[in-house]
């Protein structure tokens, strides 16, 4: 069965693969030249490539690495030390590690949180563990209730010292989230916080090889092709065209120019953000209950920056937690990455979050900004040792969905209730958050739904044509 797919970031290409794993035939549309959405990633003009996000991915990402070993592309994840690693502001240049032993879990992260004694005293670090304990013993539905409180209000009620919020959680929200702690939902962390203590390797963390779209996007792509689908890049959903009965009769679809053609197909499935979808939904759609809580969610900004050095900054292969007010996390990718590798140089790659008061600015303020931070965590070489030899910024207005309280009686489910219309995205619900790994199971979740739904139909279409054929032979 046809299926029209509109949207190629890692939720459209997961539901498009898994698609034609059972039989199908997607036709994937891509509004963009680029594959990938929010992992899209391009090449300048002296042909180095500027990403849209610097991309971790965990092992506690179970159907991220399936959907890789099914392409057969496990190796192109560059795994690192088991360890997790902290700027400490207050000791410009001096990292913080919390090494996780290669013992079960949840002890390997209990042992790594005891023996680091550069962020928290024994009374915090007890005070921590006894406040984590509902989250770890009375599981993902205790879990999901504490959607209600942002991860400030929660920490308090659990009697958890201000100070594992400014050291441990401050990085952790910026991170996941792309918001501070006292905007999160508490929800999100402990979920995040759950995977990684359940599973021994959960918290490890890769980075892919190289740039999204040709290492991971193109190989989906390349699967879909030759099982039959279709892959089709600069070209937008421009309208969802219903049928009198409020289903889809097509989707109005258009490339570079202004001639627009209609997509028929057997089933519809719209994988763009959530910011995009709310705008192209159907008048008659606006009213139902399903769509409107689509209100409840927006996509939250986000700033990644990349700056090439003249010099080695640092020979440290990971991801790091910068700790500051406006910066998250950061790489050297000419450390951390196989195809931005360079012995000589370094390549920073950093995301600037919370970016809402950056979103408007100049690049020039944002590297300037960035700059200035960078020499307290390279104080020995920023500002007056090594020179900036390029710098590119990405801005991302909506980004992943704004994990704030109460979100999750806002996102839908991949079945709607137009019977031939699906969701996909990260923003739908899974329990994996706005993330690569929540975007590729909810491709997966959807060409499920897909699939019930169309094997129903041709049962039912069938059933009614044994009996209109009996009825005929009797
Ligand atoms: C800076 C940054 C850092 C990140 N870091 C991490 C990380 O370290 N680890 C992690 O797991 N996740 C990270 N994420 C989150 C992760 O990238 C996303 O959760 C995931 O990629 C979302 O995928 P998606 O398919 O749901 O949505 P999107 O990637 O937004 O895909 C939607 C697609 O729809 C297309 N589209 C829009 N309108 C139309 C139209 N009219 N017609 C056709 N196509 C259309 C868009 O161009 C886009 O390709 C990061 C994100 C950013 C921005």
């Amino acid at each position: 069965m046809r299926v029209a797919i509109a949207g190629a970031g890692l939720a459209g290409l997961s539901c498009a693969k898994y698609l034609s794993d059972l039989g199908h035939t997607p036709i994937l549309l891509e509004r963009s030249a680029t594959l990938g959405g929010l992992v899209a990633a391009w090449k300048d003009e002296d042909g180095d490539w500027v990403e849209t996000g610097l991309h971790a991915f965990f092992g506690a990402y179970p159907n991220m690495l399936q959907l890789m070993a099914e392409l057969g592309i496990s190796d192109r994840l560059q795994w690192k030390q088991h360890t997790l690693i902290f700027n400490q502001p207050e000791k410009p240049g001096i990292l913080s590690r919390f090494d996780v032993p290669n013992i079960p879990a949840p002890f390997n992260v209990i042992v790594s949180i005891l023996r680091n004694n550069d962020m928290l005293t024994w009374n915090q670090k007890i005070r921590f563990a006894i406040g984590l304990i509902p989250a770890i013993v009375r599981g993902q539905k205790y879990v999901e209730s504490t959607d209600k409180y942002s991860l400030i209000e929660w920490l308090r009620l659990q009697g958890v010292d201000d100070k594992v919020n400014t050291d441990i959680f401050i990085a952790a929200s910026k991170a996941l989230t792309f918001i501070n702690p006292e905007d999160v939902s508490a929800m999100i962390i402990l979920t995040a916080l759950n995977k990684f203590l359940q599973q021994r390797y959960g918290s490890k963390i890769a980075f892919l090889d190289g740039a999204p779209p040709e290492r991971l996007c193109q190989p989906i792509v390349d699967h879909v092709i030759a099982l039959g689908g279709e892959v089709h890049t600069e070209t937008s959903l421009r309208e969802i065209v219903l049928n009198p009965d409020g289903s889809v009769k097509h989707f109005l679809i258009g490339g570079l120019g202004p001639e627009s053609q209609e997509l028929v197909a057997d089933a519809y499935v719209s994988a763009m953000s959530v910011d995009i979808i709310k705008l192209l939904l159907p008048r008659s759609w606006q009213g139902m209950e399903f769509f409107q809580k689509l209100e409840g969610l927006e996509g939250v900004p986000v700033i990644n920056v990349q700056i090439w050095f003249d010099c080695k900054l640092t020979d440290v292969d990971q991801l790091l937690f910068s700790r500051s007010p406006l910066l998250s996390v950061y790489a050297d990718m000419s450390v951390a990455c196989k195809e931005y590798a360079d012995p000589d140089k370094s390549m920073l790659e950093l995301v600037l979050a919370p970016a809402a008061d950056w979103i408007s600015k100049s690049d020039q303020d944002i590297i300037e900004a960035t700059m200035s931070e960078l020499a307290k965590l390279f104080p020995a070489q920023i500002p007056d040792h090594a020179k900036v030899l390029k710098a590119r910024v990405v801005k991302t207005p909506r980004s992943v969905y704004t994990a704030i309280p109460g979100r999750q009686a806002y996102r839908p489910s991949q079945a709607t209730p137009i019977p031939n219309f699906f969701l996909s995205g990260s923003y739908t619900m899974q329990e994996y958050l706005g993330s690569m790994e929540g975007a590729v199971l909810s491709g997966k979740l959807t060409a499920k739904a897909v699939n019930h739904t169309l094997k129903s139909h041709l049962i039912s279409s069938q059933t009614l044509g044994q009996t209109t054929a009996a009825k005929a032979l009797a």
